[in-house]
């Protein structure tokens, strides 16, 4: 049987917005020393905002028509992002099909223009697209995300968008560090500039932040990670669905997260705070030693 310590810490951090879904996964938890993040929708709100736009022929209207009709079938932050600028602008978007979403590149369809493609360098790199435009430098030197639109290799044009930081993740970090926690990485499928700029806000070190990653890429981080050390990885995405299994303990963002990201995992962070985490890391150790 759940010893009485155990009942009482898991119904407390529930209290708390922390769900666990059983008794080991908060005993485990008391001994990860290793956090792992995901950083859009996770250390940041995920509530991106578009801040530059550049179509390649000059025509706005048309050029973010055609992006945000093929983001209208993505469940991305960043596809949230185009629509609600498409709906600011009060755009007609118009019918896009054969719609196969590419995990952490982006998003292909079909529309009156022929195929059409939407997603970032590596998308580009696909389709044999090369995105050495004049026009494109400035969004490019900037520490946002930078998406693209195609057709085949041909670049339509680009926009960025920027997300912002939760303003209780850099608190969360303090209290983990606190609570011994040894080592705090990040693990984005966003790039480098984007990365770097979010970590060292958080107080990172370069080494700790990881950029351009596939959902591959942060399972086999997390992999070698796991080997002597207890670790947590904490993600929102379908994209951190396989680390989140992999981790020790996985945590998901449980308000605004993804089904198979919830599934994946084995705690539920039902608060946006995510200072909740430190604390239920925190009760996790506490109940720990009273039980041993
Ligand atoms: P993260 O690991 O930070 O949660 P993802 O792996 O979900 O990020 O996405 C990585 C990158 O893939 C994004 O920054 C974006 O460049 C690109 N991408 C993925 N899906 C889309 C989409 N629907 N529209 C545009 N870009 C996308
Ligand atoms: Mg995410």
């Amino acid at each position: 049987s759940v010893p009485a310590a155990i009942l009482s810490a898991l119904s407390a951090a529930a209290r708390g917005g922390v769900l666990f879904k059983g008794g080991a996964a908060l005993e485990t938890l008391a001994a990860v020393d290793i956090f792992a993040f995901d950083k859009t929708g996770t250390l940041t709100t995920g509530r991106a905002e578009v801040t530059g736009i550049v179509a390649v022929d000059g025509n706005e209207t048309d050029f973010l028509t055609a992006l945000a009709s093929v983001e209208a079938h993505s469940e991305h932050h960043i596809a949230d992002a185009l629509r609600r600028e498409a709906a600011r602008r009060e755009l007609e978007l118009h019918d896009v099909h054969d719609v196969k979403a590419i995990p952490s590149a982006g998003i292909v369809g079909r529309d009156a223009g022929g195929p059409v493609w939407v997603g970032n360098r590596r998308m580009a790199q696909m389709m044999g697209a090369s995105l050495d435009h004049d026009d494109f430098q400035a969004l490019q030197d900037s520490a946002e995300t930078v998406v693209y639109l195609g057709r085949e290799a041909r670049v339509l044009g680009a926009v960025s968008v920027a997300d912002t930081l939760r303003d209780t993740s850099a608190n969360a970090f303090a209290a983990l560090r606190e609570s011994g926690v040894k080592t705090i990485a990040m693990m984005t499928g966003d790039r480098q500039p984007v990365a770097l700029r979010i970590g060292e806000a958080l107080g990172l070190k370069p080494d700790e932040i990881h950029a351009d990653m596939l959902p591959e890429d942060k399972v086999r981080l997390v992999g070698e990670m796991a080997r002597d050390r207890r670790i947590a990885f904490v993600g929102d995405g379908v994209n951190d669905a396989a680390a989140l299994a992999r981790a020790d303990v996985g945590i998901a963002m449980g308000a605004a997260g993804s089904d198979v990201a919830l599934q994946a995992a084995d705690v539920a962070l039902l608060s946006e705070d995510m200072e909740r985490l430190a604390a239920a890391h925190r009760l996790a150790r506490r109940t720990a030693s009273i039980i041993r």
